[in-house]
């Protein structure tokens, strides 16, 4: 009979463990019992423990659905060296090798076996409901559009539970949003699956976001006192990691750059020499951190904005392992949403993606506790301020902003709601250059109403209210701002709105910088 004493004494006669995770145990007795789950646990939170102790357990073979074929054979290898009879079974593998894994299988050899989705369907035909124990999915967010990593073979994994009904099916993700999580259920055809939610809090880790301007001296800033120190840089792309890395060398950094488009020599040269502390600073493309095992990772930096929460909060995730205090900094420009939003543009799954940018834009300019905007989007509440982000350390101050908002407004409706941003901030702070006076704007009302505010705290502003659904921006026609019917309240029926001063932020991210 399998009891909890049975699972905790094989956890460790099998991986030398001495006690659960938070949630593998419950995960475990669930697939034990036959249950289909959905475990959502962050990365690092040990989600293969539980599908291999019930593998161990359970008669027949584990079917586990992995998808990148690269980290297959080293999860093998790993069980076993652990002494448990694994094999994989993929495209890269020849006929011959292929045969003797299903001759395996029909022997009942094999107590895990890793498939990728793409060979599933030479699989099945193998399967049957006395010689399987389980499926578990790793990755399971590839199967959602929803998701930020599709893959469409992910999405005929739905057949699974068709297939065999009474055989349990465990999703296994460590970035889901709720949305995404619903979506798994559904497609994988698992209604009645048990959720276990892993808490996604790390609370070592330091939030901060700033503005993205003179990002390189805040940069050299930074890392004046974490000399010694690992970390991290993201760049958006291949080019900007070379740069940044030139710049940071000449003036004495360690640093080297790294993105998919170097010889493989190069990567492996550059991730150990990172590994092992003699490259402090690498300056990457999100191709780096994948399967990278380093804890003490100091803190990560975001040159640019990341196209989604799930892919920040991996990125940042990368730091702190060790549960010791890093520092996270994301730099954050409207630029950057607006190169995002092209690259998305030619997407297949726009729509969601751009819900998703949306909300990643939205943290970023969050003024109240990043952690709750951060946890929320994973459906985890906390109600308490966390105390280490930037908003909790130094809130912002708010001032009323409704005669800004109602100058910004007519300037637009004047404008007959044509022009993109940087024309309408040109207009409100009277500026003289030429595209300007070629269209006689000079001529307008609303001219020149705003001149004291400085250009960029302009554009900020701006953001805020284009947040808070004041305008809209029409991004397939030239980015033209538009007037919403929350702005006719604001113009026509005394609608305040409220607005976080930039004031405080610039200057201790400037004071940083000088000093
Ligand atoms: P995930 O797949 O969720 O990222 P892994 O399954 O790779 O995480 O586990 C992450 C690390 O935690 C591994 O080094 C693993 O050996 C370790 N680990 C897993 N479960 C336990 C446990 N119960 N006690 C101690 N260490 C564990
Ligand atoms: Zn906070």
């Amino acid at each position: 009979m399998i009891t909890i004493e049975n699972t905790l004494s094989l956890l460790k006669k099998h991986f030398g463990f001495a006690s659960f995770r938070p949630n593998q145990e419950a995960v475990v007795t669930d697939i034990l019992s036959g249950k289909d789950v959905i475990a959502i646990m962050p990365t690092g939170g040990g989600k293969s423990v539980c599908f291999q102790l019930p593998a161990l357990m359970l008669p027949g073979t584990a079917i586990v659905i992995s998808p990148l074929i690269a980290l297959m054979k080293d999860q093998v290898d790993a069980l076993r060296a652990n002494g448990i009879s694994a094999s994989f079974f993929n495209s890269t593998q020849s006929p011959n090798v292929q045969n003797e894994v299903l001759q395996n299988l029909r022997n009942q050899k094999i107590k895990l076996l890793y498939v990728a989705p793409e060979s599933l369907n030479f699989l099945l035909p193998h399967l049957n409901k006395n010689n399987v124990s389980l499926f578990a999915i790793d990755e399971a967010h590839c199967i959602s559009a929803w998701g930020h990593d599709f893959r469409p073979a992910y999405t005929q994994l739905g057949k699974l539970k068709n297939t065999f009904p009474d055989i349990p099916v465990a999703a296994f993700t460590a970035t889901a949003d709720t949305a995404t999580q619903d979506d798994i259920i559904k497609q994988l055809q698992i209604p009645r699956a048990n959720k276990h939610l892993a808490s996604f809090d790390r609370k070592n880790l330091f939030l901060e976001v700033r503005p993205g301007t003179n990002r390189l001296p805040q940069i050299l800033q930074f890392l004046k006192n974490r000399q010694d120190e690992s970390g991290i840089i993201y760049c958006l792309s291949r080019k900007s990691t070379e740069t940044l890395a030139e710049k940071l060398k000449s003036k004495g950094y360690k640093a080297e750059a790294y993105h998919a488009g170097l010889e493989t020599d190069d990567r492996t040269r550059i991730q150990d020499g990172f590994v092992n502390d003699h490259i402090p600073i690498i300056v990457a493309t999100i191709a780096f951190g994948m399967g990278i095992d380093k804890s003490n990772v100091r803190w990560v930096i975001h040159y640019n904005m990341p196209k989604n929460i799930e892919g920040y909060y991996q990125e940042i995730g990368r730091s702190g392992r060790d549960g010791l205090p890093a520092q996270t900094l994301l730099f954050y420009s409207f630029a950057d949403v607006i190169q995002l939003r092209q690259f998305i543009e030619e997407s297949t799954t726009r729509d969601f993606q751009l819900a998703k940018l949306e909300r990643m834009q939205q943290f970023a300019e969050a003024l109240s506790c990043r952690r709750i905007a951060l946890l929320n989007y994973f459906g985890e509440h906390i109600s308490e301020n966390c105390n280490n982000c930037d908003n909790c350390k130094t809130p912002p101050l708010f001032f009323d902003g409704t005669t800004l908002a109602q100058k910004v407004c007519s300037a637009i409706f004047r404008l007959n709601q044509q022009e993109p941003l940087g024309m309408v901030i040109d207009v409100l702070r009277g500026s003289k250059n030429a595209q300007v006076y070629d269209k006689g704007y000079q001529n307008i009302k609303t001219y020149g109403i705003a001149k004291d505010i400085p250009w960029l705290d302009l554009q900020q502003y701006i953001i805020q209210m284009i947040n808070q659904g004041i305008f809209e921006i029409r991004f397939h026609e030239n980015g033209r701002l538009l007037l919403t019917p929350l702005a006719n309240k604001i113009l026509f029926e005394g609608k305040k709105v409220k607005l976080a001063s930039l004031q405080i932020k610039e200057k201790s991210a400037v004071k940083e910088y000088i000093q």
